[in-house]
């Protein structure tokens, strides 16, 4: 039934007239359902909100749109996430829910790093992936490569006039350290320095996730550019020494 579904029910079952727009939990912007898995991220409140006397509940990140509790949308720009953060997702939720602005963007900035090397991991695994310098130009000379990504000390892969070719249509982009890379697709302790992704759906994803994290990641104003140490972090499990 049209209207029924017209109205529908938000997140929390209350009638809805909006369902199939989103808003931005920072500048308030309506973005249609179709698009808001592209330009807004998801946060997530765990449902145990303690809520009382000061306490600050954990709010998630949810690049992989997977997380149970109640979601508020943000755009993933600086200025939404740090309006979200003071009141947005209060106002949202209802709830006494408020961080400082540069702990949500660190949550961005870890969670991104996260999900770039999950995407990498699932990408080797189900073999989406040219793992290294001659499988990734071989899948270049080919033409099966959709997405280039270079670890910032890989200096020599590329220079490599197939990298070179696909940086001039915007198919390279640069992501943490032979290390961090070499131990998203193969392991701890390996060493990558340059990947090529093989399916445009994971191409996208990684190419959004990447951006996120270049967004995030080294907020506090760090001038753009490869990063002074590699940092790029972050594999679900904790490592030593981390
Ligand atoms: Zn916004």
């Amino acid at each position: 039934m049209a209207v029924a579904e017209a109205i529908g029910r938000d997140d929390l079952g209350r009638r809805s007239p909006t369902k199939g727009m989103r808003s931005c939990a920072g500048c308030g912007a309506r973005v249609p359902l179709g698009r808001a898995r592209r330009e807004l991220v998801r946060l997530v409140v765990p449902l145990a909100v303690p809520g009382r006397g000061g306490d600050v509940p954990p709010v998630l990140v949810d690049l992989a749109g997977r997380a149970v509790g109640r979601g508020v949308w943000v755009h993933a720009a600086a200025a939404c996430v740090d309006a979200a953060a003071v009141k947005g997702i209060a106002r949202s939720l209802h709830a006494p829910v408020r961080m400082a602005p540069a702990e949500l963007r660190a949550a961005f900035g870890a969670a991104a790093g996260r999900r770039v090397a999950a995407l990498l991991g699932a990408a080797a695994r189900s073999g989406q992936l040219a793992v290294g310098a001659t499988a990734s130009l071989k899948a270049c000379s080919r033409g099966h490569a959709r997405l280039l990504i270079a670890a910032h000390d890989a200096a020599a892969a590329v220079q490599a006039a197939e990298v070179r070719a696909a940086a001039e249509r915007g198919l390279v982009v640069r992501w943490a350290c032979k290390g961090e890379l070499g131990a998203a697709v193969r392991g701890a302790g390996a060493q990558v320095g340059l990947v090529a992704v093989l399916s445009v759906p994971l191409a996208e994803a990684l190419r959004a996730a990447i951006a996120l994290f270049e967004t995030f990641a080294r907020a506090g104003g760090a001038a753009p550019g490869p990063p002074a140490v590699c940092t790029a972090i972050t594999h679900g499990e904790g490592r030593p020494g981390r």
